[in-house]
């Protein structure tokens, strides 16, 4: 048997530097009410722990709804 088995020839592959061009990785926007899931408008937004509601009835919403679910 002989060891040198035939040489695929996918070796030819080019090493191709990989491209450096930096995809920037698609930012997870928040765009959406967490309670109501309405689209947020920049000027009309709630901001609290992290999070954009439209308003401080949804915060509010959201966090009993987080609350209830993480009973
Ligand atoms: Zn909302």
């Amino acid at each position: 048997m002989t060891a040198e088995t035939a040489r695929p020839e996918a070796t030819k592959e080019q090493t191709k530097p990989q491209a450096t061009q930096q995809a920037k990785p698609a930012e997870e926007k928040q765009a959406n009410c967490l309670a109501c899931n309405k689209p947020i408008k920049k000027l009309k937004r709630y901001y609290r722990n992290g999070k954009f509601y439209c308003n401080k009835k949804c915060w509010r919403k959201a966090t009993l709804k987080a609350k209830e679910e993480k009973k």
